[in-house]
């Protein structure tokens, strides 16, 4: 196959990975695919490479080969090409369907936007996937952190992140303000003086798409229930109508695969049908709370934005935090993993910090292709290292008797074990 791109090389080995005819999400991933892969700002440049190495070991370990496609973002790309976010790039993201990328720092209150948020829009990354897990060895604020094993789907294109604002003291805001009050008839809801104004669309298109991930994820993966976070009893049409629509899928959609929580009790005296997922809801804060003291009731979230990003922060510091917590994007037919931390600019270049959260991500990765063989190997061979104490110094700090490594070492470290492992 040829390709027609000026800033990226597509690597002469490797095989594409595309879709099965007539589907927009089955992907057929052939033995030795091209992966892309972004390495980030910050420390992207330490955390990747060491990724790379565990992932093409455990790739190679139960008969694969990745092929990996270096693409340019953020400073490597103003660097190379001077621009942030070349269009080769998030051409060939699309065209080669799944990928991997290090963080990408956004400059605070002024410069360019997010380029992260860039990426999700323009390959139309509409649910950010984290699962949440506890490692043997990794030091926890809880417990019991080994109870946490959950996945959280957050909506990823709307809600009050759609960007739909308006500063205090423009006309703009001053004119929508009047809307509000004069022609909607809400006057004397807002104080006088200056005010900011968001808008919050919560649609029907994307409650559905997500929620109906979230339900396969649970259905191809033998999870037992899908929660929806909302809270609707404050804001009935925006978060309340997310909860209706996303039981609208689950009735619609999925005929005896899915029963809910209400049918489960008026019928089935609350014993769920062997293989069904139960669909649940519960409210937003309450929510925060039973992560904490009823940790194992629950399984696969779906929810909107910020829900979401608060929730999966909370869950991540009760499995040990940053430099632990994996992530990945979901479009249909196109995925992009990534680990939720940042840049991190003050460890950039040092080989110091924990790759880790981006090793996790390359899991979710290979779970993508359909490789659970490899993906399995990543976690055990990643929790054997922590577990024997060899971990890097953010983790070191925490426990008795660890062993300090560098970045490099600790995937040194990783890559024996996958080999003994394997
Ligand atoms: P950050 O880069 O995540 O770092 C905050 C702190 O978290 C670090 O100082 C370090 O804490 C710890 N940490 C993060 N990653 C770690 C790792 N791999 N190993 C060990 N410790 C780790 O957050 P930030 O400083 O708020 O953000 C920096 C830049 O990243 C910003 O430009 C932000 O916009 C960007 N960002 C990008 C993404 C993305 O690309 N998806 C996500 C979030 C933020 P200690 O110093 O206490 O050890």
């Amino acid at each position: 196959m040829s390709y027609d791109y000026d800033k990226v090389e597509v690597p002469t080995d490797g095989e594409q990975i595309t879709l099965e005819d007539g589907t927009d999400d089955t992907l057929e991933v052939p033995d030795n695919p091209i992966i892309p892969i972004i390495y980030g700002d910050g420390i992207g440049q330490d955390v990747a490479p060491a990724a790379q190495q565990v992932l093409e070991a455990a790739a190679q370990a139960t008969g694969h080969d990745i092929n990996w496609m270096r693409l340019y973002a953020g400073e490597a790309a103003r660097e190379k090409y001077d621009e942030n976010l070349p269009d080769d790039t998030v051409e060939a993201l699309k065209e080669f369907r799944c990928s991997i990328k290090g963080p990408l720092t956004t400059p605070v209150g002024s410069g360019f936007r997010s380029l992260n948020v860039a990426l999700r829009k323009k390959l139309d990354l509409y649910a950010n996937v984290r699962p949440t897990y506890h490692l043997d060895g990794v030091p926890s604020p809880v417990s019991e952190p080994g109870q946490m094993d959950m996945v959280t789907f957050r909506e990823n294109t709307e809600d009050v992140y759609a960007g739909i604002e308006w500063e205090a003291g423009t006309d703009e805001v001053e004119q929508v303000k009047a809307f509000v009050e004069d022609e909607m008839g809400y006057d004397n809801t807002i104080h006088d003086g200056p005010v900011g104004i968001g808008v919050k669309p919560i649609t029907e298109f994307g409650t559905k798409r997500v929620v109906r991930k979230a339900i396969d994820y649970a259905l191809e993966n033998d999870r037992d229930s899908v929660t929806l976070v909302h809270k609707g009893n404050i804001m009935k049409f925006t978060e309340a109508a997310f909860r209706d629509w996303g039981y609208e899928v689950a009735e619609e959609e999925y005929g005896d695969e899915v029963i809910t929580e209400d049918t489960l009790w008026e019928e089935n005296d609350g014993d769920a049908p062997e293989d069904a997922v139960v669909v649940n809801d519960r409210i937003a804060d309450n929510m925060l709370q039973q992560l904490l003291t009823r940790t194992d009731q629950y399984d696969v979230i779906a929810t909107m934005n910020l829900n979401g990003d608060y929730l999966s922060d909370a869950a991540g510091a009760q499995i040990g935090g940053l430099g632990i917590a994996p992530g990945a994007n979901y479009g249909d037919g196109r995925f992009l993993a990534e680990p939720v931390h940042g840049s991190a600019p003050k460890y950039a270049g040092q080989d110091k910090v924990n790759p880790t959260a981006m090793i996790l991500s390359g899991r979710i990765l290979l779970e993508r292709l359909g490789w659970d063989d490899a993906a399995t190997l990543v976690r055990d061979a990643v929790e054997q290292t922590i577990s024997a104490g060899k971990v890097t110094y953010d983790l070191e700090r925490q426990i008795e008797g660890g062993e300090k490594l560098a970045t490099s070492e600790f995937a040194d470290e990783i890559v024996a074990n996958v080999e003994q492992l394997s």
